[in-house]
């Protein structure tokens, strides 16, 4: 199958180059088109105040067989500019390998999963794939996200997902062979502490630096619980955003019939 492969952390980063392998080694055919540097935490920005670049990628991390294209935009821009200008044929988009979780409410800052939804909004079958690792001094297994990313593509042939759906998948740092199996979850809790840093430069002016330790809620059938678990935590995201029961609610409550003149 023909895939259309990007990424949050840039083109050269190592979780997308193991995804396109991955998929190239198991027979399909992927194409990439990512940001041409780390784009983490744009969500689902697309460009509209300047014009885009593409640059083909004649080497680097990429086998001769890949096809690989280096975008000036987001994510977002990456998907749009594949499927509109690169290779409009291509039915499937796979955003990741992620290098850290997208669990919980990280889904609405991610650029990985918001590639997906961009994904999604053109049609396509659309997943976004995070590995759990966390700080450099842990050695990522991307290679294990990379051989799920297969077996799914190749379960997705045969079970295609209902309109509006896309998968978001975190996979543990672990190597597969100590992978507990795959658990379908739901969309956590996980809020972060301490968010903002009030540092001072050389000059003494104070400027701030947005981190925060992470915090999780573990309930069990959510991705947080199920990766800190050991398990691949597959989340399936509807971009409908719209809360029904809250409709018929604010309508009980008088909210369309303020008086807008008293
Ligand atoms: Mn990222």
């Amino acid at each position: 199958m023909r895939v259309l492969v990007t990424n949050d952390d840039g083109i050269y980063a190592p979780g997308i180059a193991i995804l396109a392998v991955s998929l190239a080694e198991a027979g399909h055919e992927p194409v990439v088109v990512a940001p041409d540097r780390e784009r983490s935490s744009v969500g689902h920005a697309i460009t509209l105040t300047r014009p885009l670049k593409l640059q083909k990628i004649g080497s680097g991390p990429y086998p001769e067989s890949v096809t690989a294209y280096a975008c000036d935009g987001t994510p977002s821009d990456c998907v749009v500019l594949g499927l509109e200008e690169i290779a409009p044929d291509i039915e499937v988009v796979f955003s990741g390998i992620n290098r850290g979780p997208n669990v919980g409410d990280d889904l609405t800052y991610s650029g990985t999963v918001s590639a997906a939804m961009e994904g999604l909004v053109f049609g396509r079958t659309s997943a976004a794939f995070s590995l759990n690792v966390h700080g450099d001094g842990e050695e990522p297994h991307y290679e294990t996200a990379g051989a799920f990313a297969v077996h799914l593509l190749e379960w997705l042939e045969r079970h295609p997902l209902s309109k509006g759906v896309l998968l978001n998948v975190n996979v543990p740092n672990l190597p597969l062979s100590l992978i507990k199996g795959v658990q379908v979850t739901r969309k956590g809790v996980r809020t972060y502490e301490g968010k903002i840093n009030r540092l001072q430069d050389p000059h003494g002016r104070t400027y701030y630096w947005v981190a925060g330790r992470p915090e999780d809620e573990m309930v069990e059938g959510t991705d947080v619980w199920a990766v800190a678990h050991g398990y691949i935590s597959v989340t399936p995201v509807h971009l409908d955003m719209t809360h029904y029961p809250s409709m018929e609610a604010l309508s009980g409550q008088g909210l369309a019939e303020i008086d807008l003149e008293g």
